[in-house]
């Protein structure tokens, strides 16, 4: 019974933590995270950063270039176009069953071949498998003039953040939820509270002051200091709020998913290194 009972306490101290989704625009997503700790926060987000795979030109063979551009400015330019890319056609290239040659599991080639006078978009790179290929279109990779020409074989590759910064999928960031208490009975104006917030988190019903948006509340303290301490704001220890920025390889949703993904993938590996 004892032995029962110390299993229901770890099992309360590890519960899950809970996502709950904010805000959605194409390409930034926030959201929540409660009953979390800022190790499991921090654990995420540089897992996000770093470690969640995707497509980036690695390699590029010119057969022609008379542009005014060296080969190698061209080359970092191409690897730095995000592609979009699909997550699971893919595989890294030291772990596919071609051992590292190459094969269509494992890189993309991207075709380029214009002459000038023209200017040469990412749109004009002509992909191998149309599910990837550049998320701007119009990103300039080069001008060129009268008769000048440009030939070229670029072959992009799974990567991850952590060893270049094109191969990262987004920019992320967390802040603890904010805990904010009205001692009501001590507020002299109500209203005069709720204009000095600048993020507009407040909102006066029936003469009170009431916490209308505590999304919008980046702990500035005009509440507190305007209400002589009556409104107290604390960051909160175990819940957060999370804003992700893709970069359009991924959407914010696929990047979440990959990075827990990943993280639990790398608990179990350390439970059996135990
Ligand atoms: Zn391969």
């Amino acid at each position: 019974m004892a032995a029962e009972k110390k299993e229901e306490e770890e099992e309360d101290e590890y519960k899950m933590v809970e996502l709950k989704s904010l805000s959605k625009r194409d390409n930034i997503h926030s959201f929540a995270l409660n009953d979390s700790s800022p190790a499991y926060s921090n654990a995420l987000r540089r897992i996000m950063l770093n470690e969640v795979p995707v497509l980036a030109v690695e390699d590029v063979e010119f057969r022609r270039n008379s542009s005014s551009l060296y080969d190698e400015m061209i080359a970092h330019r191409l690897g730095l176009i995000p592609l979009t890319t699909d997550q699971k056609s893919y595989e890294f290239k030291n772990k596919c069953k071609c051992k590292g040659e190459g094969c269509a599991k494992c890189t993309l080639k991207f075709t380029l071949k214009e002459k000038g006078p023209k200017t040469v978009y990412a749109s004009s790179l002509k992909s191998a498998d149309p599910k990837v290929k550049p998320v701007h279109p119009k990103t300039i990779i080069v001008k060129l003039l009268k008769d000048q020409e440009i030939e070229l074989e670029a072959t992009a590759v799974l990567g991850k953040g952590e060893e270049h910064v094109k191969w990262s999928p987004c920019h992320v960031y967390y802040k603890s939820m904010p805990e904010i208490k009205i001692q009501e009975n001590k507020i002299k104006d109500p209203k005069t509270v709720a204009e000095s917030c600048p993020a507009k988190v407040f909102e006066v019903k029936n003469n009170k002051l009431q916490v209308k948006n505590i999304f919008n509340c980046h702990m500035c303290n005009a509440c507190v200091e305007v209400s002589d301490s009556s409104v107290q704001v604390l960051p909160s220890k175990k819940d957060y709020i999370f804003y992700i920025e893709s970069w359009g390889q991924l959407s914010p949703r696929e990047i979440v998913i990959a990075g827990t993904e990943i993280l639990d993938q790398k608990l179990m590996e350390l439970e059996k290194a135990l």
